[in-house]
């Protein structure tokens, strides 16, 4: 696009027009709670407009080919045939029938998927998804979120957890602790870790303060965070959700915490300064598509599921290329792809080859590279437009500069203000308005970019969603 373009099909640039707020409550205006949180589940469907829609936390991300290849079956023989990768790294299945829960629940069971069923919706837990498999990182804290989700899922209490409270078990790069989780771990060189509550601080990605505790007791400590926070609520008297919607003389005190592991036998210190994370540029940090290099002639594949969306016969293919050229398992990550550990460099090109010829995303430089949309139209009721549509046609008609792609801000289409799914940091949103869509860049930290809106109609937005990311 010529540099003066965005203007040509710009029909209002709407300077110092107020973006929408985000509708998390903060600490000086607690949640007005009159009923429970109502985050689907895999044994609490949500009544969508395209069917039931079920929600499977996989912690970690982690997923046997066995319990991979169930998911396929569940999807096309209950639901529309189709697999949502989410934003916390989870598996929903759409399209479901309404009096399938019982069945589902069944299969979930027998592939080892629901271990407990009262703590099914609390088993939110992200982790480094290359941990351990390409040299980065301080420790493969893979095994510590399995050992969290093990304590999760034998605490009584932590079954109140609401489904929207996250755990992050970060190996040290800085990639999940900068996704704003309730409790976060994060591996230290020499092998201990910071246990951190509450949100990072500053831009999310260069510094953390928190709880220096071993490695061994990590997701112990992390279970009895979660405990505290629940302490929180009860002693504050509101419904609060998230560590950042306590009231502030009710927030989780370093001090009270250290107390309680110790009457639980873990040692805790108060990091005095902030401890660097990786790069500090978390997203450099997180996989991308492609070959990733490991030690001793080992690789991992890295794909990208278009939009979020997968077909059962593109996830089947996931599923047996683990199998048969990988370790056998499939790490689903925070940024709706999947890592397949354990295949061999020599097979390696030929395999992202034939991953990519099936539609997922290979390559940064591809034009879906960093575009996500809700689910809008047709299955939410709330949407003002076919957003999937949309979104992939303006994937389809922008000729990107080569290389842009790849270093561009991410792009999030939203049928309505909600913008359930949009991603962190910084990135250009897409706003549908019922006649068109509003583009703004968001997090970018420059007002004069913030206060930059585009309006547009459907057919208009491509180039103004290119020019605002700066691939053009
Ligand atoms: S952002 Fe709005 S339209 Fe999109 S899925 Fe959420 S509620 Fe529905």
């Amino acid at each position: 696009m010529r540099a003066g373009q965005a203007a040509d099909v710009m029909v209002g640039m709407l300077a110092a027009m107020p973006l929408t707020p985000e509708t998390s409550p903060t600490r000086a205006e607690p949640p007005p709670r009159g009923r429970g949180d109502a985050c689907p589940g895999a044994l609490r469907l949500h009544e969508a407009d395209d069917g039931a829609l079920a929600r499977v936390r996989l912690p970690a991300g982690l997923l046997t080919t066995h319990q991979a290849a169930a998911l396929a079956r569940a999807a096309e023989e209950l639901g529309d045939g189709r697999l949502d990768l989410t934003s916390r790294g989870n598996v929903q299945l759409r399209g479901l029938g309404s009096d399938c829960g019982g069945a589902l629940a069944d299969r979930l069971r027998g592939a080892g998927l629901l271990p407990s069923d009262r703590h099914e919706r609390a088993r939110n837990v992200v982790a480094s998804p290359l941990a351990g498999l390409d040299g980065g990182g301080y420790a493969d804290v893979q095994r510590w979120a399995r050992r969290l989700d093990e304590l999760l899922c034998t605490e009584p209490d932590t079954a109140s957890l609401s489904g929207r409270f996250l755990f992050a078990v970060d190996d040290g790069r800085g990639d999940v602790a900068a996704l704003d989780a309730d409790v976060t771990l994060i591996a230290r060189v020499g092998g201990d870790a910071v246990l951190r509550v509450g949100g990072a601080e500053g831009d999310g990605a260069a510094a953390c303060r928190g709880l220096l505790v071993r490695a061994e007791d990590a997701p112990g400590a992390a279970v009895l965070a979660a405990l505290e926070f629940l302490a929180a609520v009860r002693d504050s008297g509101t419904r609060a959700w998230r560590v950042r919607e306590l009231p502030a003389p009710y927030a989780v005190s370093a001090r009270r915490l250290a107390g309680r592991l110790a009457e639980a036998g873990i040692t805790a210190t108060a990091l005095a300064s902030p401890c660097p994370l990786g790069t500090g540029n978390a997203e450099a940090a997180r996989p991308v598509p492609g070959l990733v290099s490991g030690p001793e002639g080992r690789c991992a594949l890295s794909v990208l599921a278009p939009l979020g969306r997968l077909t059962a016969e593109q996830w089947r293919l996931l599923t047996a290329t683990a199998a048969r050229e990988g370790a056998g398992e499939l790490r689903v990550t925070p940024w709706r792809g999947v890592v397949i550990p354990g295949v061999s460099a020599a097979s390696g090109r030929e395999l992202v080859a034939a991953l990519a010829d099936a539609g997922l995303v290979t390559d940064r430089n591809s034009p879906w590279y960093g575009v996500g949309a809700c689910t809008g139209r047709p299955g939410c009721a709330k949407s003002l437009a076919d957003v999937r549509a949309d979104a992939g046609q303006a994937a389809r008609a922008v000729r990107t500069v080569p290389g842009a792609a790849a270093h561009a801000l991410p792009v999030y289409w939203s049928g309505c203000e909600r913008r359930c799914g949009h991603p962190g940091g910084r990135w250009v949103d897409v706003l549908a308005t019922g006649d068109g869509y509003r583009v703004a860049a968001r997090g970018t930290g420059a007002p004069e970019t913030e206060r930059a809106v585009w309006a547009v109609t459907a057919e208009q937005a491509a180039d103004a969603v290119a020019a605002a990311r700066g691939t053009t």
